[in-house]
C-alpha cells in the first residue's frame, strides 16, 4: 500500500490502472485519488524484464494531479477497453501517456 504524496495520508483509494510496453519492460501506472487533501497521484511499477546484476523491481511516484486532471486521466482508463494490455494504442492510451 501506498501513502499520499502530497499530504501522507495512509488510504488512498485505487481508481484503476493502465500497462504499457517500455524499451521491452511492462510498466504498469496506478492512480490513486487521497480521499484526505482530494489530490490524485500515480504509483508506478516497472516489471524488469532483463534482469542485469539482480535488479528486480522498480517503483516509483509521481504526481500530483489536482482534482480536474486526475478526473481526466480516471476517465481515460475507463475509455480503454483493455487497459491491463501493455500493447494496447488506442486513443486513450496514447493520451494517459501524454497527459502525465
Ligand atoms: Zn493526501
Ligand atoms: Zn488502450
Amino acid at each position: 500500500m501506498v501513502n499520499c504524496i502530497v499530504c501522507g495520508s495512509r488510504d488512498p483509494v485505487a481508481v484503476g490502472f493502465i500497462s504499457r510496453l517500455a524499451l521491452g519492460n511492462e510498466e504498469i501506472y496506478s492512480l490513486f485519488k487521497c480521499p484526505s487533501c482530494t489530490q490524485y497521484f500515480i504509483e508506478g511499477y516497472e516489471d524488469i524484464f532483463i534482469s542485469l546484476n539482480g535488479q528486480d523491481d522498480i517503483t516509483w511516484t509521481q504526481g500530483p494531479y489536482d482534482e480536474k486532471k486526475g478526473a481526466l486521466l480516471a476517465n481515460l482508463i475507463k475509455q480503454c477497453p483493455d487497459p491491463g494490455n501493455k500493447f494496447c494504442e488506442c486513443p486513450a492510451h496514447v493520451r494517459f501517456f501524454k497527459e502525465i
